[in-house]
């Protein structure tokens, strides 16, 4: 029979998940971590198939086991899982895969946990490392669309033999949607990408370095939100990286249109007013939160947002790790899960210690 009452859970054991792990097994802690994938690296795993990282090796490894490889090349999403996998068995991390947790709540001073199987679990911290890309999120247009026309978001995407013959327009013109768009234009097809205003793109290397390495050089990976070049980052839009898009672009493979502001049948209808008869949709974009799960007054804004200051919540014993920008820039990728793993776990502790937040 498993243990009921633990000091901390950690919900959620992707790279963010791994890394905290990682130091509260250090710590000492009674932990567990819950996940409801089938193992380590599941969410990159489900990404599409041609999914190779923006981000260099040396810049992809969790505290205590740096990735083997090029450390200026680029890792697919599968190398990242399978990596995950081994992080995991090399530290033993006690983690359970295929453990959904469905409600959090506070019950006498603890956390109560109830798990997809109907198994209660009880902590005295609770830190949520379930993802910052959880919901997909597809703008309103699409429940207008035709049933003749197919649609994906992009996480179900995976590789070009799923659409029907026909032109595809991808909308959303993000790292994910460029790519994407990329890949379909060299299949033979019409291939049209609606962008939301102008794309900025930075090439993926810079004087025979990864352009992450410079700007880690420049500060600006591990900027905080507060401070004058946070502030100033936050307002950019993401940057597209790599040339690709701006070559099919050159070249024609790929058409830009202007913003998706409605659809009717098979046709889409862009900011300009122009309409585009379609075959295939792929909404890259994006995501929203869904902590439907965590049932805790003062944990969430109205939006169903973390309320927290550095991964830390006004709600004493509960943390969270992984979200944008919740210290830095990186702190949505795999750079920023080290540093902010180690942060949050040692606020942990010395919560733990002092007994202050706990009630
Ligand atoms: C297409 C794409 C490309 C990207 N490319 C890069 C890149 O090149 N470089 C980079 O650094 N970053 C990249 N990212 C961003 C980022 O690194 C990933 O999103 C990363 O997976 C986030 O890690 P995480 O551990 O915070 O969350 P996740 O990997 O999403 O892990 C969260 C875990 O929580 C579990 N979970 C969620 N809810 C519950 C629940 N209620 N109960 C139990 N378990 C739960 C899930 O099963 C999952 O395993 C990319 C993202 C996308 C979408």
């Amino acid at each position: 029979m498993a243990k009921q009452s633990y000091q901390t859970i950690l919900i959620g054991a992707g790279q963010a998940g791994l890394a905290a792990a990682y130091h509260l097994r250090k710590q000492g802690v009674s932990f567990i971590g819950l996940d409801g994938a089938g193992q380590a690296g599941d969410s990159w795993r489900s990404r599409y198939d041609s999914l190779t990282l923006f981000t260099p090796r040396r810049c992809d490894g969790l505290p205590g086991f740096p990735m083997s490889g090029d450390p200026h090349g680029f890792p697919t999403k599968d190398e990242v899982a399978d990596y995950l996998q081994a992080y995991r068995e090399r530290f033993e991390l006690p983690i359970r895969y295929g453990a959904r947790v469905v409600k959090a709540e506070r019950h006498e001073g603890r956390f109560r946990l109830k798990l997809a199987d109907g198994e209660t679990l009880y902590a005295e911290q609770l830190l949520a490392a379930t993802g910052p890309f959880q919901k997909p999120a597809v703008p309103q247009a699409a429940a207008s669309l035709d049933e003749g026309v197919l649609q994906l978001h992009s996480s179900e995407y995976r590789h070009p033999a799923q659409l029907q013959a026909g032109p595809v327009l991808v909308v959303g013109a993000g790292n994910s949607g460029a790519q994407i768009a990329v890949e379909l234009s060299g299949q033979g097809r019409e291939v049209l990408l609606s962008a939301s205003g102008p794309i900025r793109v930075l090439p993926l290397r810079f004087l025979g370095r990864s352009i992450f390495h410079w700007m880690d050089r420049l500060g600006l990976l591990r900027a905080s939100g507060q401070s004058l070049m946070g502030r100033w980052l936050r307002k950019q839009r993401d940057p597209v990286f790599g040339r690709e898009l701006t070559e099919s672009l050159r070249r024609g493979a790929i058409r830009l249109m202007p913003r998706v502001s409605g659809a009717e049948g098979r046709d889409i209808r862009f900011a300009d007013g122009s309409l585009l008869k379609v075959a295939n949709v792929i909404w890259a974009t994006g995501f929203r939160p869904d902590y439907s799960w965590l049932r805790v007054d003062g944990a969430l804004d109205g939006d169903g947002r973390p309320l927290h200051t550095e991964g830390v919540s006004p709600v004493p014993g509960l943390y969270y790790l992984g979200l944008p920008w919740q210290r830095s820039r990186s702190s949505a990728l795999i750079a920023g899960a080290a540093g902010d793993a180690a942060y949050v776990t040692a606020r942990m502790q010395e919560d733990r210690l002092l007994g202050s937040r706990l009630d």
